[in-house]
């Protein structure tokens, strides 16, 4: 038996080693990812379901490694969490997002564009300065860029986050709780958090059709946004019986894999015309 154990235990240890491996060759890359132009912006869209629109999208990051090929953000974000390199890539996100929003203005195409923000970004005032220097300097209406925060985001300094994201408020940034339903928050912090909208994760979404616990918490999640005046979104929509059961409930915002997946500027403009008329 203590053999057996050792021998996993052997096995672990090589584990360990190829990821602390793979791990450093990314942490030391990650730093030219940015020098390199490596990074690049996808955006799935967020249709509206009374309207039967798409005025929105959100942005999510890739990195293209010459060598890896396009690595997720589930890879890199917690390396670059870990090696204080998160508040460059939040600036490298914002600045593209706002740099795709004057273009798509230009060209007619009326897109809100919201960003995801790290526990990371919440933990001093400096992303702050940045967003209201950059908003006035690119002349951004108010609808020009959301901002997407975890619930767990807010709990490491609560009072400095809830400061914060209530400044980016006033300023004119809609907040929405992302990942809604995971997070460590009580009803009660949801009451004192500035927030605009609820994003109901889409582990509750997924199968919806499927499980009948995930049903109620839907429809009670839908119900209490829409008590507290919060616009509403679910995430993970991947059917049309999903979409049609959310419709019915009054769901206001639904993104997933059946609207589309996140795509290249390009591509989701040359998208977009299908959703038209
Ligand atoms: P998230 O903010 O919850 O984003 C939703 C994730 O679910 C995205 O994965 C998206 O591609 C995926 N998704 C969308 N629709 C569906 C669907 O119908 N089914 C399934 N199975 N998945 C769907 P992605 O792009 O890999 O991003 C993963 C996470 O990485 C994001 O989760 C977010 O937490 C983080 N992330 C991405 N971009 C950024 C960024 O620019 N900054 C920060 N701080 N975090 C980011
Ligand atoms: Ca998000
Ligand atoms: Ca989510
Ligand atoms: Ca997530």
């Amino acid at each position: 038996n203590a053999r057996k154990s050792n021998h996993h235990y052997q096995i672990y240890d090589r584990l360990l080693d190829f990821y602390t491996i793979e791990r450093l060759h990314l942490v030391n890359s990650l730093k030219s990812a940015f020098t390199e132009n490596q990074l690049v912006l996808y955006y799935q869209p967020k249709l509206d379901l009374r309207a039967s629109k798409i005025t929105s999208v959100e942005a999510l990051v890739r990195w293209l490694h010459p060598v890896n090929g396009l690595i997720p953000p589930d890879t890199f974000i917690p390396i670059a969490e870990q090696t204080g390199q998160m508040n460059a890539l939040t600036k490298w996100v914002i600045e593209e997002a706002a740099n795709q929003y004057t273009k798509w203005q230009k060209d007619d195409i009326n897109l809100s564009i919201a960003i995801n923000i790290s526990a990371e970004d919440l933990r001093n005032d400096e992303l702050i300065t940045f967003l209201l220097a950059l908003k006035n300097a690119k002349k951004l209406p108010d609808e020009a860029i959301a901002l997407e925060v975890t619930e767990n985001a807010v709990l490491s300094d609560p009072k400095l986050a809830i400061k914060l994201l209530a400044r980016l408020q006033k300023s004119g940034f809609r907040i929405s709780i992302d990942d809604y339903g995971t997070g460590y928050s009580s009803l009660e912090q949801l009451k004192i958090l500035p927030v605009d909208e609820l994003k109901i994760d889409k582990s509750f979404v997924q199968n919806l059709m499927m499980d009948k616990d995930d049903q109620t918490i839907v429809d009670s999640t839908i119900s209490l946004a829409h008590n507290m005046n919060l616009s509403v979104v679910a995430e993970g929509v991947e059917d049309l019986e999903t979409l049609a059961w959310l419709q019915a409930r009054h769901c206001q915002y639904a993104q997933g894999y059946y609207v589309s997946r996140p795509l290249p500027a390009e591509k989701l403009t040359s998208w977009l015309p299908s959703f038209e008329g």
